[in-house]
This record gives C-alpha cells, sequence and structure tokens, in this order.
C-alpha cells in the first residue's frame, strides 16, 4: 500500500453532475483538494455527440458486471469518466416542480415529501442554470415553478420536422414547450456537462488535484468510527491511501451506496454509515419508455432534443394520479434511444422492411415517456461476495401505461392532421421500455432527511453517523419526481458547497 504524501482539506470522489459541480464551487476557497475519478477524460470523438456507432446496443455501457436480483449479470449503462455520465446524457436540465417536493399521492403508492422545499433549492437552480448555460424559454409549461430569474440563454428551435409536429400537439389544446438545455455554444463539444463547466473550471485552481484512473474501493475510519481517517483507492494495479479532513461522495446513486456497503467495519457492520439500513434502499429509476413515429419524409437525424410536454405531469380527466413527462427524443443518428430500448429496432425493422439502419433513423422521429419510480425499501443496491447487486422490480406501471397510450393517441391525432406525406401511415407506433442495465436516471440510495432513523444524509448531506462524510449525487433524493435529476444534483452540488465554505472557515 502507497500512502500519498499530501494531506487535503477535502476529497471529493466522482466528477458527474454532483462532484464536478461541488469541484467548481470549492475552488476558490483555495482549500487543498484533490479529485478522485475511476475513469478518464474521453476524447471528443467518443462524446454524446456520436452517430450510427449508436446502434450498437451497450455503446455506453460500462465494462464491468452488475446483477439482477435472479443473480443474472448484466453490463449497467453507466459512463466512467471524467464529467460521468453527464458526457453522455442528453443535457435536458429541468427543474422539480413544487409539489414534487411535498408528499404526493400516486396511484401505486405516495412519493414522500422533501425535508426542503423548492424555494430551498431555487435560488440554487438560478445558480445551476446559469452555470450550465442552460437555454431556456421560461413560462411556456403550464406546470413551469416561480424563478427568480430568466433562463440565460433563450430556448433551442426544433428542427423543422419537429416544429410541424409540436404545432399540431398545441393544437390539440396542449402545451409543447421548449426544453431547457445546456450547451457550450462551441462547436467542437457543444453539449454543456460537469467536465465543461466543474472540473476543469475547478482544475485552473493551483489548488486542486485531479486523479483519473482511479478507482475508490474502501473508506477506513478512525477507531471511534465517527471520522474517514483514510481513502483506499486503486491505481495501475497498486493500492493507495489519501488522506484528508473531508470526504465527500459523488460516485452515484449506485456506486456511492456500493462503496458505502462495502466500507464497513466493526463499528459500522452493515456497511459505513448505515445505522439506519437505508444505505442501497430506495433505489429509484424512472420508468422510460422510448416511442417512434414513423414518417415518409426523411430528417437530418442529427438534432437535439427540443420539445417537452407536462400536461399529463399530474395526471388527465381520466386519472386523478401523476402520469409523468414526455420529450422528444433528439434525431436518432445521434440518440441513444436504440442503445437503451433494444427491441425498438426489431419493430421499426419489420415495418419498414429494406430500409438500412441509418434510413430507419432518418425516417424516425422518437420520444420518451417518463414516470415517477416510487421509493421501495426492497429496491436495492447489496454489495455481496465483491458484486453488485440491484434488486428492483418496477413500481407504478399504470400511470407509465396510462401515459404511452395517452401519448399514442396525442401521436395519433397529430398525423391525421399533419399533411398526408409526412407520415407513414402504417398505423404501428413501435415502443421498447428501458430494461434494468439503464440506470441513467438513478437516485435515492441515501436519503437526506431530518431523522438518523429514516435517513441516511442530515439536511446538509452529511451523513448522520459519521462527522466528516458527505454524499452529493443523486443518492440523495427521497423521490424520484418525474422530472429528469441532473440539474437537482447540480443545484444541490451548489447548495453543500456553501454549507462546506461556511464548515471550511
Ligand atoms: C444516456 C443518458 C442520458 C441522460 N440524459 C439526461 C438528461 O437529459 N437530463 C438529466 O437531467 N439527466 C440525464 N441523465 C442522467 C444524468 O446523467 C445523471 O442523473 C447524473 O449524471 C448523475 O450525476 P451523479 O453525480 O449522481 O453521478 P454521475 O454523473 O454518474 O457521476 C459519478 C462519477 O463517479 C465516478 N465513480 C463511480 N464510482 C467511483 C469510484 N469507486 N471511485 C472513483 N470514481 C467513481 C464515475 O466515473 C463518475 O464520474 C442521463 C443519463 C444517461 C446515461
Amino acid at each position: 500500500m502507497i500512502i500519498d504524501d499530501g494531506y487535503y482539506d477535502i476529497i471529493i470522489v466522482g466528477t458527474g453532475a454532483g462532484g464536478g459541480t461541488l469541484a467548481y464551487k470549492l475552488a476558490p476557497t483555495g482549500k487543498k483538494i484533490l479529485i478522485l475519478e475511476r475513469g478518464d477524460f474521453m476524447p471528443l470523438e467518443e462524446q454524446n455527440r456520436s452517430n450510427v456507432d449508436v446502434f450498437k446496443a451497450e455503446r455506453y455501457h460500462a465494462p464491468e458486471q452488475w446483477y439482477d436480483r435472479n443473480g443474472e449479470h448484466f453490463y449497467p449503462q453507466t459512463n466512467y469518466a471524467v464529467g460521468g455520465n453527464t458526457k453522455i446524457y442528453g443535457a435536458v436540465l429541468q427543474r422539480m416542480r413544487e409539489r414534487d417536493f411535498e408528499t404526493v399521492k400516486h396511484q401505486d403508492g405516495v412519493s414522500p415529501e422533501w425535508c426542503l422545499k423548492y424555494q430551498d433549492f431555487e435560488p440554487y437552480y438560478t445558480e445551476a442554470e446559469q452555470l450550465y448555460q442552460v437555454h431556456g424559454n421560461a413560462s411556456e409549461d403550464p406546470t413551469e415553478p416561480p424563478r427568480s430569474a430568466g433562463y440565460p440563454y433563450p430556448g433551442v428551435n426544433s428542427e423543422s420536422q419537429v416544429q410541424e409536429i409540436a404545432r399540431a400537439i398545441a393544437q390539440q389544446g396542449l402545451h409543447p414547450a421548449v426544453l431547457p438545455l445546456s450547451l457550450t455554444r462551441q462547436e467542437d463539444d457543444p453539449t454543456g456537462d460537469s467536465e465543461v463547466f466543474g472540473v476543469s473550471a475547478a482544475l485552473k485552481f493551483s489548488n486542486v488535484t485531479l486523479k483519473t484512473a482511479a478507482k475508490v474501493v474502501c473508506l477506513h475510519t478512525n477507531s471511534s468510527g465517527r471520522e474517514v481517517k483514510a481513502i483506499e483507492a486503486e491505481i495501475a494495479g497498486q493500492s493507495y491511501l489519501f488522506l484528508g479532513d473531508i470526504v465527500v461522495l459523488a460516485c452515484g446513486a449506485v456506486n456511492s451506496a456500493a462503496l458505502l456497503l462495502r466500507s464497513g467495519n466493526d463499528k459500522h457492520p452493515q456497511g459505513l454509515a448505515n445505522s439506519s439500513d437505508l444505505v442501497g434502499r430506495n433505489l429509484m429509476k424512472h420508468l422510460m419508455t422510448a416511442i417512434v413515429q414513423l414518417t415518409a419524409t426523411p430528417n437530418s437525424g442529427q438534432f437535439q432534443r427540443t420539445i417537452g410536454v407536462n400536461d399529463f405531469y399530474w395526471g388527465d380527466e381520466n386519472f386523478p394520479y401523476p402520469m409523468g413527462h414526455i420529450q422528444n427524443a433528439g434525431g436518432l443518428l445521434q440518440d441513444v434511444i436504440f442503445a437503451e430500448s433494444p427491441p425498438i429496432f426489431s419493430v421499426l425493422a419489420k415495418a419498414l422492411p429494406g430500409f438500412g439502419l441509418k434510413q430507419l433513423a432518418v425516417r424516425s422521429i422518437g420520444w420518451w415517456a417518463q414516470t415517477e419510480a416510487l421509493p421501495n425499501a426492497d429496491n436495492r443496491v447489496r454489495f455481496e461476495g465483491n458484486k453488485i447487486y440491484l434488486d428492483y422490480i418496477p413500481n407504478n406501471l399504470e400511470a407509465h401505461d396510462r401515459l404511452i397510450y395517452r401519448w399514442i393517441e396525442v401521436l395519433k391525432n397529430v398525423e391525421k392532421n399533419i399533411e398526408h406525406s409526412v407520415f407513414q401511415h402504417t398505423g404501428i407506433h413501435p415502443r421498447g421500455e428501458v430494461p434494468i442495465q439503464v440506470v441513467a436516471n438513478q437516485c435515492g440510495t441515501c436519503c437526506f432527511g431530518e431523522d438518523p432513523q429514516t435517513s441516511v444524509l442530515d439536511i446538509n448531506c452529511r451523513t448522520h453517523d459519521v462527522d466528516n462524510l458527505y454524499v452529493v449525487d443523486g443518492s440523495f433524493f427521497p423521490s424520484s419526481s418525474g422530472m429528469s435529476p441532473a440539474l437537482t444534483i447540480i443545484a444541490n452540488a451548489l447548495r453543500v458547497g456553501d454549507r462546506l465554505i461556511e464548515r471550511l472557515k
């Protein structure tokens, strides 16, 4: 074991939405900061502006195996790199709605109240939108919560075919709204992520050190168990120990929980910071289904996601429970729709025989239907025999099915109302639900709260059990909401950053 000769004020593990953003926030303090990241920098050509390669299912899946509740292995769709999953995400940065922070009754259970409310997050949402250069148009969406500032940049116009479809959706009395997107405004690397806006900005400060290809495998505590004393990481086949005053995990909801569970010791027999037995439990990942419209006229296949519809977010006249959010997929030559929903491709190929992969993609407009997953203590990350298990049974299925059928109705009306030649009138809308290996919107495995018996983290995302240990990734969510999680993770990292700055004074 090699003991690193530096001693750090703060050590951050992981550089995704949470960790990368926190590094940016803390860098100007002048404190000695070490960032440990198991991945490496992603070459530009490998990043999210990809091409037809995405059809190779599992393009973005990590080269490691996790196991489902039946012990079947799978390759998780998760990205180990500087910037984490924000290097491959859709860059749609949405605020949760005010009601999402309250107790909400769903058809299949209850989405619990958060210990902080929308107004506590609002200033940090604003800061996050500024930092990530979010392009959007406020007030087009009737569910949009109040905001103290507009978006820093105007929303992005849709591809002409998508614009035409959006008009036909609006004619049905619905409110298609421009999706808020993080963009760099740079040609070679257009999508905003936590490498560009977080890690790179932090590394401009000489007090910040980044070590890549450094996989953290264990946290060691002092003899009382009240403080993390050292972090053990594997670098190029060697074991290293890093020492610091404060440790922040930001490995993503699955990996942070797994790391805590594997770091148990005699003071923490159920896993580190796990006196509540909640570490790893209440794993949530949205129910997500991709739905495809077949068009006769080809599109470019290379455009951003731009349109969101929240008219069914809280339900509709036939179903008084939340159903979820709809957004268009990006152009299918660059979106991960086939990689994430493999069955779609075979249905498409049957519907349009004789077309090659690329021709099918440019004759398709994709949509994502996304429904809140509800917390359930039996849906959990387990770490056993050096393996990560996801014991996971999706819930809230009826709400999701309702959303899909309602959306297909909308699409059928669109197809009736738009000039005939645009759509293939096959009458079918191929769709595919994402399988377990798609853990894109994972959250909830170390939820925050005031009571140490019902939460892992306190209100500032410090573990109740260990004084110098924090978690700032998607783990802290008590409920998943129907919105995409990254902006809330970024905003929370900025919020926790303020608390850490006070502590470090
Ligand atoms: C294809 C795809 C599309 C998405 N689209 C959107 C979207 O449009 N909008 C949205 O809001 N969300 C989207 N998401 C989800 C979003 O990317 C995540 O919610 C967000 O990145 C999670 O942030 P995080 O900090 O929790 O973890 P991550 O971003 O996953 O970062 C975790 C980091 O920790 C590192 N790490 C893990 N384990 C260790 C270890 N043991 N030692 C050292 N380092 C470690 C990882 O390499 C990674 O860098 C998408 C995700 C995917 C995969």
